[in-house]
């Protein structure tokens, strides 16, 4: 039997944050294998291509064995049974998440007949201002966002980045 704990964690990392980051690095005590699913959602419109949130992503783990990235069409639970993960992983800042992760995970939970249930971390308290939207808002009015990215990429300059 094989007892590895694997999980997908699902977004659109529109760009990725340090608060994405820190869901992942503090999932890694609880599960052996985390795989990053960049979600190629056709209905939701991205600042960044799908290829750049990928490369900034693949970027922020480079050093993380654990931790595999992938972009995936289609439902997370697919991508779920395509990797072999039981669970997915999901943050929460606020109510407003709580309340949209709630229905979601059901969601989920019905579409894999019970097979993949959720498992949620809440933000660190120092994260738990921090969005992709808000970072989307200082990057298109050129301003520097870097302490809101994950420390592996805080040197790059998103809002003068050629893509
Ligand atoms: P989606 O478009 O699916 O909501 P996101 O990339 O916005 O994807 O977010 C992916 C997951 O990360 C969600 O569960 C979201 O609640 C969580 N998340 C986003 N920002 C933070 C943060 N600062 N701290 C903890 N979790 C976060």
């Amino acid at each position: 039997m094989n007892d590895s704990k694997t999980a997908v964690f699902p977004g659109s990392f529109d760009p990725i944050t340090i608060g994405h980051w820190d869901i992942v690095m503090r999932a890694l005590n609880m599960f052996d294998h985390i795989y990053v699913g960049i979600g190629r959602n056709i209905n939701k419109k991205c600042l960044f291509p799908l290829e750049v949130r990928h490369r900034l992503v693949l970027k922020t783990f480079e050093n993380v064995p654990q931790v595999s990235v992938h972009m995936y069409d289609g439902l997370t639970v697919d991508f779920c049974r395509k990797v072999g993960a039981k669970f997915i992983l999901r943050g929460i800042r606020s109510l407003f998440d709580f309340d949209y992760e709630k229905t979601l995970a059901h969601i989920n939970r019905e579409l894999s007949n019970g097979e993949i249930e959720t498992v949620f971390l809440f933000a660190r308290p120092e994260y738990s201002h921090v969005s992709s939207t808000l970072l989307r808002d200082i990057i298109t009015n050129k301003g520097r966002c870097n302490q809101f990215l994950p420390p592996p990429i805080q040197s790059i300059d998103l809002a003068n980045m050629n893509f």
